[in-house]
This record gives structure tokens, sequence and C-alpha cells, in this order.
């Protein structure tokens, strides 16, 4: 039976006990033959990203901790010319320490970046699953252990379905196959803050409405006459905003292939129009 790994992005605290955890079980330590001493420069083998979203001071952050992904259709080990990559009953994918001629075939071939390259041993290296413990009576790698938040799940693939259901795999489009799933990514948001140019002060409950190919999202400016709209698909959106009194303004064409802080946003006072004509 497979194993697999879960991880929930919306519980993950960017604490870097997990990364922290991998290098202390293979820095200095020989797991041969799974795996050589790993080099205690440059090497992350499981690495948490920090993804920085908009610009000040519409920021939002969210880590995202990256390992091998154990690839059902694995490109690494088709690569290997020498048979120093192998998948173990339990679906972890091993490069053979004393079996690796040092080519970097498996490195250029592996989409995620995942394996590095131990210049002093001349030798690729990557995650093993910590299957050095596993074949030693541990129920759980390094990383999953070291989590504090419970974001690392790591078992059975089956058993592990109903935190899979829904969940999605890094670069999906490589036709790999990860066993690392990932849950609760966020979307993207289209933020701003508007504002009343002539009193100069922000502008409470203006209402902002968002289409994209006819599905809608509204909210509200809050207190500070700031908008968020989180979670949203990657997208072509317009957005209108409106309030009594104002000049209600639109945005057209917003791209959602990242991020988009809008800024400050005035609205200008609707000017009643006189009539002077005079009899
Ligand atoms: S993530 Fe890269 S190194 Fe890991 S199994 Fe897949 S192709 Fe190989
Ligand atoms: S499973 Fe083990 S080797 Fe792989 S990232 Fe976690 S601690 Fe490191
Ligand atoms: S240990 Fe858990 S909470 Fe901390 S960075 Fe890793 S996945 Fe996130």
């Amino acid at each position: 039976m497979a194993k697999a790994f879960v991880i929930d992005v919306s519980r993950c605290s960017g604490c870097y006990n997990c990364q922290l955890a991998c290098k202390d079980e293979y820095v200095g330590n020989e797991w041969t033959p799974y795996s050589k001493s790993q080099a205690q420069i440059g090497q992350f083998w499981l690495k948490v990203q920090d993804n920085v979203c908009g610009t000040m001071p519409k920021v939002k952050i969210h880590y995202i901790a990256k390992l091998c992904n154990h690839c059902r259709k694995a490109a690494c080990m088709e690569a290997c010319n020498h048979g120093a990559i192998y998948r173990r009953e339990d679906g972890f994918i091993i490069i053979d320490p004393v079996k690796c001629k040092g080519c970097r075939d498996c490195q250029a071939a592996c989409p995620y970046e995942a394996i590095y390259f131990n210049d002093e041993l001349h030798i690729a290296q990557k995650c093993t699953g910590c299957a050095h413990l596993l074949d030693n009576g541990h129920t759980m790698p390094r990383c999953v252990e070291a989590c504090p938040t419970d974001a690392m799940k790591f078992g059975e693939e089956e058993e592990l379905k109903d935190w899979i259901e829904g969940a999605s795999v890094m670069i999906p489009e490589t036709g790999l196959l990860p066993r690392v799933y990932y849950r609760n990514i966020p979307g993207k948001f289209i933020a701003g803050t508007v504002y009343d140019p002539v009193k100069e002060e922000v502008i409470i409950g203006a209402k902002c409405r968002l289409n994209s190919g006819g599905k809608v999202w509204e909210t509200m400016t809050d207190d500070f006459g700031d908008f968020w709209f989180k979670d949203l698909p990657v997208g072509l959106f317009d957005l209108v905003i409106s309030a009594p009194g104002f000049e209600y303004k639109t945005f057209k064409n917003l791209k959602t292939a990242k991020d988009i802080n809008l800024g400050d946003i005035p609205l200008e006072i609707i000017v009643e129009k006189s009539d002077n004509k005079k009899d």
C-alpha cells in the first residue's frame, strides 16, 4: 500500500519546524542504504516556501512546505541510466547513494526541483520519506512529527482519502501524479481602499461588486474604507464600486493571474446640474 502526505496550507504557521527536523535527521547522519549525510548548506529536502501576495499595505502571506512528491510516474527514476533510483513498495522513490554516479540526469528531469547535488560526495540527494525510520518501527517521518499545528498528515493513501478529496497537487500539468497533496491553498485576491478626495476621508460602506462571466461577488468597504475579495480563481473580473452621493467607478478586465491591490481609489462627488437658462 502506498503512503501519501497531505499538507493543509491553512494550518501552516510558517514555523519551519519541519524543515529543521529534516536537516536534523540527515545532516551529519549516514543512513546508507537509504541516504548518505545531507550537505549542511544549500540542501533542503523539505523547504518551507513563503508566498507574499499583493503589495503594501494589502499583503497576505502563506507558507507551503515542499518536498519530493514521490511521484507515481517519477521522471527522476526514468531519467537515471544507472539504475540508481527505485520505487519501494510503500511508494517512496529512493536514490541509492551507492549506485548514484553523480551524472545529475535525475536532477534535470525533476520539474519540482526536489533533487539536490552533494558536491562533496558527488551524488544526487533528496527526501527519502524517512524510509529508514519507518523500516525501524516509526510511524511518522521527522517532518510530520515536528509539525506543531497538525498541518502535515502522513499515512496510507487509502486511509487519508477524506483529506485527499478536494486537495490539489503541485503543477498537475507535469502529469507525474504526485503523492504529496495540498489543501486550502489560498486563491487570489482583489483589494483596495475607497476614499472621498474632497473631504480626504475614507468611504465606509461603499458597495463593491465583482463580476466574472456572470458570477457575482459582493462586499462593502469596512471602517477603514478597505475591501477585500479573497480566494478568487484565476480569471478576468469587472469591478464596480458605488456609494450614495458619489459617481460610481468601474475597473474592467482585472486579471487575477496574481493578487491585485488597486490602492487608494477616489470616488468623485455627484455634482447636481443646475439649469442656467433664463426666460
Ligand atoms: S518530485 Fe521529482 S524527485 Fe520526487 S519523485 Fe517526482 S520527479 Fe522524482
Ligand atoms: S519525510 Fe523525512 S526526508 Fe522527507 S522531508 Fe520529511 S523529514 Fe525530510
Ligand atoms: S512544521 Fe507545520 S506549521 Fe511549521 S512550517 Fe512545517 S508545515 Fe508549517
